[in-house]
């Protein structure tokens, strides 16, 4: 038997058997055709306790089930088969039946998770040196006169401490990210975090000669949201939108309700971003070459659309070089409550 594409399933199978990949046949109703050698060897068992039988009959595979409803073709998906197998899945869904390929990535995900663990470990470790630093720089200013050299020094120090912390903060945030936690979200008020957010940064803009201002439209609807990570995401793009600005120029940050969505926007008059980048600012580290030497670790951006798309929302930027950047942060209102 072969495909409309001329794919005969036996031979495709043995294809994938010489590679080492698992595959495995199963006809439109859903009951195994034929398994490969490499996918009896990955799930240790033996032909014929599979072939001939319901996908639905067999615990282990049921991860197996959720891909094949969703009856697009090609389709890739990362599952636990087995409770302990952790594979990439290829489903390749021909015209009487679904050829599939499963890639045993176990050891890769192992190790992901050892490197996510100790980066973790490293990055909360430095958090309570880094503190002590600070309180320290601080201290020093008050134990009595300070000559400017030592002030300049000074500055220095905490200016160091602000780019350590933000890298940790980020570097933590990545980490819980990768490690699929979820969220801690509850029915809250996102219009009085951004306005916590704005208060707490408003120094930080009026000490560069940036003016940070923020509207709010009534009969805001409330959003199931984690606020601690929330938090995170105003923060970042509002730190941006300071850094990325003039002395003399303002920060507009707007939050209003539109089709069941409650959208924060963020926007600035700084030096904005060349449309060659915008599709990649996104992206994990991604910076644009700076006349200016803006400090940074390019982590801001891809963490705050993590956060935003585990919320189910999504993010949007325009921009204009020389003009400057909205970003726009649209989220779901949470079913039923509702806020003034
Ligand atoms: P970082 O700010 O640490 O470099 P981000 O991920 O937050 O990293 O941002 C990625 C890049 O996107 C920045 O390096 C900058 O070039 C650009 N960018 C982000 N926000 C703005 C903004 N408000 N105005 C201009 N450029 C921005």
């Amino acid at each position: 038997m072969s495909d409309s594409f001329g794919i005969d399933p036996i031979y495709a199978l043995g294809v994938l058997d010489l590679l080492g990949i698992g595959g495995l046949t199963c006809g439109n109703d859903l009951v195994i055709h034929v398994v490969n050698k490499s996918a009896l060897a990955l799930f240790g068992t033996e032909a014929p306790q599979l072939q001939g039988q319901s996908l639905e009959s067999i615990e282990g595979l049921q991860p197996l089930l959720e891909v094949l409803q969703q009856k697009q073709s090609p389709l890739v998906n990362e599952m636990t088969l087995f409770d302990q197998i952790y594979c990439r899945v290829r489903v390749r869904h021909l015209d009487s039946y679904y050829l599939m390929s499963i890639n045993d990535i176990t050891p890769f995900r192992q190790r992901e998770e050892t490197l996510n663990t100790a980066l973790n470990m490293v990055a909360h470790d430095l958090k309570m040196p880094i503190s002590a630093i600070k309180s320290y720089a601080e201290l020093v200013a008050t134990t009595g006169a300070v000559d400017a050299r030592q002030s300049q020094f000074l500055n220095r120090i905490q200016q160091a401490v602000r780019t350590m912390t933000t890298l940790v903060n980020d570097l933590l945030d990545i980490a819980w990210i990768d490690s699929n936690m979820p969220l801690e979200a509850q029915v809250m008020n996102v219009a009085s975090l951004v306005n916590m957010t704005v208060d707490s940064l408003h120094e930080r803009a009026g000490s560069l000669g940036i003016s940070l201002n923020a509207t709010f439209s009534s009969n805001l609807p409330m959003v199931l949201g984690d606020a601690n990570r929330l938090q995170r995401v105003f923060t970042n793009l509002i730190t941006n939108a300071i850094k990325f600005s003039s002395p003399g120029s303002a920060i507009e940050v707007n939050v209003l309700e539109a089709h069941n969505h409650l959208t924060v926007s963020i926007e600035d008059s700084g030096i904005g971003i060349a449309p060659e980048h915008l599709p990649h600012i996104f992206d994990r580290f991604y910076r644009v070459n700076h006349e200016r030497d803006i400090e940074g670790s390019g982590l801001g951006l891809a963490i705050v659309k993590a956060i935003v798309e585990k919320h189910r929302g999504r993010i949007e930027v325009r921009s204009e070089p020389g003009l400057g950047s909205t970003f726009m942060v649209i989220l779901p209102a949470a079913k039923e409550e509702s806020s003034a």
